[in-house]
């Protein structure tokens, strides 16, 4: 036992089981040639033991201090890398230096948030392995077309290439979570920028997402689009019926009006 009472208002799922961590730590796969780790929510270093002895240097973010004081006693190697803290708020500095993989068995309260915060840091994280509650796993998995497929979903497809590895067991963790977990890895791709006004594109996501039972034509509505983009059948979809592709295709259509 290790004395670390789990914290539900924190998230805390222990792992229990070793060679889940082991797995989770062995997908990694250096996608783009980092030497550090930033692990986000280490608890009491389950996964953290499988990261250690891999050719990085591990780094690790944990807002609860009774999980810190026990990494300082029990976990040698991590002297000097442990950023206490809550993940969302810190700042680059306190980070490594970049470029580094983020790897986690994230907590399912913030697993979003975390995703919103990789999104602003992407260019210093090529790699992204990360547990957390499946249903938000195949959300940002799963291609247009589907119920899932959401706001994170075109986001991060944007910028990642994007796989679901495997299900993890709710009984493999303490105390249980409620629900079941999936395992994906994001790798960055070849996209330095896209093609069209970045923050038209995610505002374009975001309302069309906001009311995504209606048609883009009204739930754009708000972005007073120029009426030839109005008038474009693709505005008769549902947001959930666009690639990527196509909402930076409309976003260029309507840089290109609203410019002229
Ligand atoms: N990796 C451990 C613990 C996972 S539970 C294991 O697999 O057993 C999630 C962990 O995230 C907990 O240790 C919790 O304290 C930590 N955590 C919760 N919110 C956080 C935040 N905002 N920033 C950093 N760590 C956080």
């Amino acid at each position: 036992m290790t004395g670390v009472r789990p914290k539900k208002h924190l998230g805390q799922h222990f792992l229990k089981d070793q060679s889940i961590a082991r797995q989770i730590a062995e997908s990694l796969t250096g996608h783009g040639g980092y030497s550090r780790l930033l692990e986000i929510g280490p608890g009491t270093g389950v996964l953290t033991q499988f990261l250690l002895p891999a050719p990085y240097e591990v780094f690790v973010a944990e807002i609860d201090r009774e999980s810190v004081a026990y990494l300082k006693e029990n976990v040698a190697e991590l002297e000097g890398r442990i950023i206490e803290g809550d993940f969302l708020r810190m700042k680059g500095e306190l980070l490594p230096e970049s470029p580094f993989a983020i790897i986690g068995n994230f907590p399912y309260n913030i697993s979003s948030q975390i995703f919103f915060r990789i999104l602003e840091m992407r260019e210093q994280v090529p790699e992204v392995v990360c547990m957390l509650q499946r249903e938000v796993a195949r959300r940002i998995t799963s291609p247009p077309g589907s119920k899932e497929y959401g706001i994170l979903s075109v986001l991060l497809q944007a910028y990642y290439d994007i796989e679901y590895l495997f299900t993890v067991d709710k009984s493999v963790f303490l105390p249980p979570p409620k629900v079941q977990s999936g395992v994906i890895r994001l790798r960055r791709n070849e996209v330095e920028t896209l093609p069209c006004d970045e923050r038209l594109f995610k505002s374009m996501v975001k309302q069309g997402f906001q009311n995504r039972r209606k048609t883009l034509r009204n739930a754009l509505k708000p972005l007073n689009l120029p009426e030839e983009v109005r008038q474009d059948p693709m505005l008769d979809k549902r947001a959930e019926q666009l690639s990527v592709k196509d909402f930076i295709d409309l976003t260029q259509k309507t840089e290109r009006l609203w410019n002229k």
